[in-house]
């Protein structure tokens, strides 16, 4: 698939179209000064820069979008991936863009006041032009939305973090994810047995704890001002300076606010401006004020490596990319020499040899012997946005052809006869609806009872009703664990020498002899739901959920089917846990053409 990429921002609009699965560009696209009379556009097969007729974004975007369609002659294009800064707490992943959705980045401006409403106006100008096409959003603050509670907790008080969102959001995240799979890729370990360090040291430079695969710990905060030294922001610094220098300077909070994002940083502390190249060079000609802003760049950052690596209990890598981290082997080196108490040993040659390019994308740099690897990766984050851009087409797609399953998550309960309901109630009891279970004539109870297991008991379990004609608790693996059983995966009704356990009610308790078996996930669905998926009662199928926070597939599923039943699949807490499936997550059954893939296995029962 070839997809536009736009990228449109507070001071500039880049733009390219990718090829979605080598990452090739056929063009690319460049619009700056925008607020000057006539802004200045370059195409990457153009020498000659084109001159706009009007000023601004919306104009400058109007005059230059339709320039790709004709750049662009017979190559056919098949989606747009939009950059957006901020994706607050709603957004987990890329998403595929409506009215919906752009609201949402229009409320979230508050948060990213100089991007949100430019990447917005990019986002409603390129519907317009490329109005046939699939638009998608893709934020740089949604791969740390894995960040736990503890890491995105400021310490202020409650009413105003509620109130306002204050809490840590992190970005770059588009890069520290590219990178850090690009590293386990180089490394030819699976993500999910690596714990890395992603530095992205560009003009803005943001430092990550990627741990199996997810986002833990990231240096920026609610906004990109926080943690490292950057181009032209601080970093960090004691708030109780900004309360300072506002009384003694009598500074505004504009002022403030200018005075930490554009005059801080590399800048302010070498006195002749962000480009670190020129920083190193100023350094090696004996200027002191360039030689502390590298001192003070290199220290942060590695005492953020030192930090993150505690953040996870080890590293097996640590990695360098954006402008600096990929150039410069000044800073590398000075970040990671005497870092061998990590198991991260330094090879001067190889550092100092280094040079990436599309060809070699990733390179190391540390030691052969290096328990931790230091490695240097290119990263491109338009890349990354069309990768995300075809993934979201191509499920929007699956899910347009493809009838898809409502998953639902199955709590420990139990169903009983009613002669045990007679032990446990009272004589001739007869349960009470709570609510009505998605399974037609299913209901949860009221009623609840305790487990009692050999180690611990699980109190107020809850019974479905009506009752059936044998007695059957289905439980979760952890509970299993809690409760000292031993129960076996088993499809409902397969309760044939599974294990026992003791039940106790208000009016009396009752030991099974057999009935606690884990349920073997399932799909219920009826028999014309059977036709549609070409598939059989007992098949055992493979579902992929579509909604998921990442990519995953279900092996192993049973199909039930039963004119009683209503299509949905069903697994425990413990694998919904696992999966860190959202709330309302829909599966669809795969196959490389779309249609239900079977196993050619038959339940044995
Ligand atoms: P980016 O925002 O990723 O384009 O990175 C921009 C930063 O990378 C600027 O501060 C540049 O000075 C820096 N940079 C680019 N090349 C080098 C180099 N060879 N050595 C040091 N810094 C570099």
């Amino acid at each position: 698939m070839n997809i536009l990429v736009i990228n449109c921002g507070s001071s500039s609009v880049k733009a390219a179209v990718i090829d979605g699965s080598s990452g090739n560009r056929l063009l690319t696209m460049k619009i700056e000064r925008l607020l000057d009379e006539h802004p200045i556009i370059h195409f990457s097969d153009k020498e000659e820069p084109i001159s706009c007729p009007s000023s601004g974004h919306e104009n400058a975007l109007r005059f230059a979008l339709p320039l790709i369609k004709e750049h662009l002659g017979d190559h056919e294009l098949h989606g747009v991936g939009h950059r957006v800064v901020h994706g607050g707490d709603k957004f987990d992943q890329p998403i595929k863009i409506t009215n919906e959705i752009e609201k949402a980045i229009e409320d979230l401006s508050s948060l990213a006041p100089l991007h949100n409403p430019v990447n917005l106006l990019g986002i409603r100008i390129a519907e317009e032009v490329f109005e046939d096409l699939p638009h998608v959003a893709v934020f740089d603050t949604s791969f740390h939305q894995t960040m736990p509670k503890r890491a995105i907790q400021y310490a202020l008080p409650k009413h105003l973090r509620e109130k306002y969102g204050l809490r840590r959001y992190g970005f770059h995240g588009t890069s520290h994810n590219y990178v850090a799979d690009m590293a386990a890729a180089h490394l030819k370990t699976d993500i999910q047995n690596l714990r890395i360090i992603t530095c992205h040291l560009g003009n803005g430079c943001s430092i990550t704890a990627v741990e199996y695969g997810r986002s833990v710990e990231t240096s920026m905060g609610m906004t990109p001002l926080e943690g490292l030294v950057m181009g032209t922001r601080s970093g960090d610094v004691d708030a109780g300076i900004l309360v300072y220098i506002a009384k003694e300077e009598g500074m505004k909070m504009k002022a403030i606010n200018k005075m930490l994002n554009k005059e801080s940083g590399l800048k302010g502390l070498s006195g002749v401006g962000n480009d670190m190249r020129d920083i190193i060079q100023r350094s090696t000609e004996g200027d002191d004020d360039c030689r502390l802003a590298i001192q003070v760049f290199a220290h942060r950052l590695r005492k953020y490596i030192g930090a993150y690596a505690a953040v996870m209990g080890g590293v097996d890598a640590i990695v360098f990319t954006g402008g600096i981290g990929e150039n410069s082997p000044v800073i590398r080196h000075r970040t990671t020499q005497r870092l061998d108490f990590l198991g991260a040993v330094l090879d001067e040659d190889l550092n100092h040899d280094l040079k990436l390019s599309t060809e070699q994308p990733v390179a190391e740099f540390s030691a052969p012997h290096s328990r931790t690897k230091l490695l240097a990766v290119r990263t491109d984050e338009q890349f990354a946005i069309a990768q995300e851009t075809v993934r979201i087409v191509e499920e929007q797609t699956k899910v347009n052809t493809v009838p898809t399953i409502p998953i639902a998550v199955s709590g420990r309960h139990i169903h009983l006869t009613q002669e045990v309901v007679d032990v446990l109630f009272g004589e001739g009891y007869e349960l009470t609806e709570k609510a009505p279970l998605s399974q037609p004539g299913q209901f949860a109870a009221n009623e609840r009872v305790t487990l009692v297991g050999p180690k611990n008991q699980i109190e107020r379990v809850r019974i479905l009703g009506p009752c059936r004609s044998k007695n059957q608790v289905e439980i979760s693996r952890t509970d299993e664990f809690f409760l000292g059983v031993d129960a076996p995966v088993r499809a409902s009704g397969h309760i044939q020498n599974s294990a026992g356990i003791k039940l106790v009610g208000p009016e009396g308790e009752v030991t099974l002899k057999e009935g606690v078996i884990c349920a073997w996930r399932h799909i219920h669905m009826t028999p014309e739901d059977a036709k549609i998926f070409e598939v059989n009662d007992k098949d055992i199928v493979e579902v992929e959920v579509i909604h998921g926070t990442r990519p995953l597939t279900f092996g192993n599923v049973l199909v039930r089917v039963s004119p009683k039943y209503k299509l949905e699949m069903h697994i425990d807490t413990d694998e919904a846990n696992a999966a860190e499936l959202p709330r309302h997550s829909e599966g669809v059954l795969i196959d490389t053409d779309g249609t239900a893939k079977l196993v050619k296995r038959k339940l044995k029962h």
